[in-house]
């Protein structure tokens, strides 16, 4: 019999604060519960919960949360040059990266802080400071929902890409655990401008001086959740061909960019918003923060709705100004959704 509760309150459980109650809510701590639970919620949508830091919640969640707390962490296979590590896709990410800075183990410095569990990691291919997760994953083991079975992909059966993964896209896969590659022999990636100055104050630094310095820089830019809802970065920075980030660059000198390739570049979306003075700007109980444009937050008892009012208010003024769509990065969950498996 599973203790699923009913009415749960998952105001605590996104960083953004929203206020939101489950119909259901399950506490996922043994992965032999997967079929069974998932196959009685079968007339009820299903929403697998991690840390809540990438998602936007309803005010009501019609369906079952399957709440991820698989726990655990394996060396599997060591090498001169590599280890692989399989973690659970409950463990808290960046415990994991301290761990792993800890034992030796190296590639994860650069992402360091950021929220999360180890199961979302692969999803949007986490990324930050020159780094994304999926130069470091082996394999993602998976239990489908749809076809009723424990299964595992390889790196590229994921598909990774920016922010973005196969995974994001097939709900019905619900992580257990990851295996990472890393390094027994640290090589720092000091690519990001405002990492490579502060490394570059210290004399042979270590991973660990790099995990400390991302994270200060962290902590400088970014709102803790704990203190202010917000979900990171609200929005992606839009990819544009190199004739629109041209023009772009001819009108306003000053702005951000970084090739992806030589048809393509990124564009700070951060930069386009506070280029239109909107930092700082507030809606009711929602705002942009003050301190960094890409950030929406939660003054306090906000909703989904309010949220969603005001990133369409800065899209369309980002679409009126510049002719760019912004795309929003968190998922928004509806109220409900029909199953993967119908
Ligand atoms: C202050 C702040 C800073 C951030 N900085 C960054 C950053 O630098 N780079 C970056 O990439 N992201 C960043 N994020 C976004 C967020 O931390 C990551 O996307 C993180 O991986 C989300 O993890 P989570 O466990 O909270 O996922 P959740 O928000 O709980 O879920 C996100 C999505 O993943 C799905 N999911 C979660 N667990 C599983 C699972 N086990 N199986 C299948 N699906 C699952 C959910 O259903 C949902 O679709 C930031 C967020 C905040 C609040």
């Amino acid at each position: 019999m599973f203790a699923v509760q009913s009415n749960y309150p998952l105001d605590k459980l996104n960083t953004l604060h929203l206020k939101s109650i489950a119909k259901k809510y399950f506490a996922l701590t043994d992965i032999a519960d997967l079929p069974q639970i998932t196959a009685e919620a079968k007339e009820s949508p299903i929403f697998v919960l991690g840390g809540g830091s990438n998602i936007i919640l309803p005010e009501v969640y019609q369906g079952l949360i399957i709440h991820n707390q698989l726990r655990g962490i394996t060396l599997i296979e060591t090498t001169d040059e590599f280890v692989l590590v399989k973690a659970m896709a409950g463990e808290v990410w960046d415990d994991f990266v301290g761990y792993t800075i800890a034992k030796g183990w190296f590639g994860l410095e650069n992402l360091s802080l950021i929220p999360g569990t180890i199961g979302a990691s692969p999803i949007q291919n986490i990324g930050a400071y020159g780094v994304e997760v999926k130069d470091f994953i082996e394999s993602v083991e998976v239990y489908d929902s749809k076809n009723k079975q424990f299964s595992q992909l390889n790196n590229s059966d994921c598909q990774f890409k920016y922010r973005d993964s196969y995974l994001k896209h097939n709900l019905h896969l619900i992580v257990t655990s990851v295996t990472f590659r890393l390094l027994r022999m640290a090589k720092l990636n000091t690519n990001y401008v405002d990492v490579a100055k502060a490394l570059a104050e210290l004399t042979n630094p270590t991973a660990q001086d790099l995990r400390n310095c991302v994270i200060k820089i962290r902590q400088t830019k970014l709102p803790d959740p704990a203190v202010i809802g917000n979900v990171g970065s609200f929005f992606h920075n839009p990819i544009l061909d190199m004739a629109l980030v041209g023009q772009l660059q001819e009108k306003y000198p000053t702005i951000p960019v970084y090739p992806v390739n030589d048809e393509k570049a990124k564009v700070s979306a951060g930069w386009l918003i506070d280029n239109l003075s909107l930092k700082g700007y507030r809606q009711g109980n929602v705002g942009v923060y003050d301190k960094q444009a890409l950030v929406l937050v939660n003054h306090g008892n906000a909703t989904a709705p309010e949220l969603l009012a005001l990133a369409s208010y800065i899209q369309d003024k980002v679409w009126t100004n510049y002719a760019i769509r912004l795309n929003i990065e968190p998922l928004i969950v509806p109220e409900k959704h029909k199953n993967y498996e119908k």
